[in-house]
């Protein structure tokens, strides 16, 4: 589901993602982090000057502690320019599985502090210090390799 055929790349094609699955392959289930539901990812993949690039757009939630009333909260997770470049020379076979950078990508994302009500936690006037969650979605470790 994660594949990307380098071969359909070729003569400057592109390859649209558009993947709706199961939350499983995040593999995490902890008692302040949890995904129960589906995760979304749409972008497309194409081959520039012996590099594999995806650009992916994800979508999910999570479930996590506020860091304010300490109760489980659901939070939506979008991240909207989750982009990747992967030499062509560090792909061995027929195919580039991108589950673990999706993967990465998502976990990377979850912020170190998450307030429920969409950041109005009703307990957050006795606790005032906590004022702004960490803002970005732009993702794009390989930026250099661009230019
Ligand atoms: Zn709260």
């Amino acid at each position: 589901m994660f594949k990307i055929y380098i071969d359909r790349l070729e003569g400057d094609r592109t390859e649209k993602i558009n993947i709706t699955t199961d939350s499983a392959f995040l593999d995490i289930n902890e008692k302040e982090l949890c995904f129960n539901d589906s995760v979304a990812i749409r972008g497309q993949a194409e081959m520039q000057n012996d590099f594999l690039i995806l650009r992916l757009q994800i979508e999910t939630v999570y479930e996590s502690i506020c860091s304010v009333c300490n109760r489980l909260t659901k939070q939506k997770l979008i991240l909207k320019n989750c982009n990747f470049c992967i030499p062509r020379s560090d792909i061995k076979q027929a195919a580039f599985d991108f589950q673990d950078l999706a993967r990465q990508a998502i976990l990377l994302e979850i912020p170190a502090f998450l307030e429920c009500n969409e950041g109005n936690c009703k307990e957050r006037k006795n606790v005032e210090q906590f004022t702004k969650k960490p803002k970005g979605d732009t993702h794009f470790p390989f930026a250099n390799l661009r230019r």
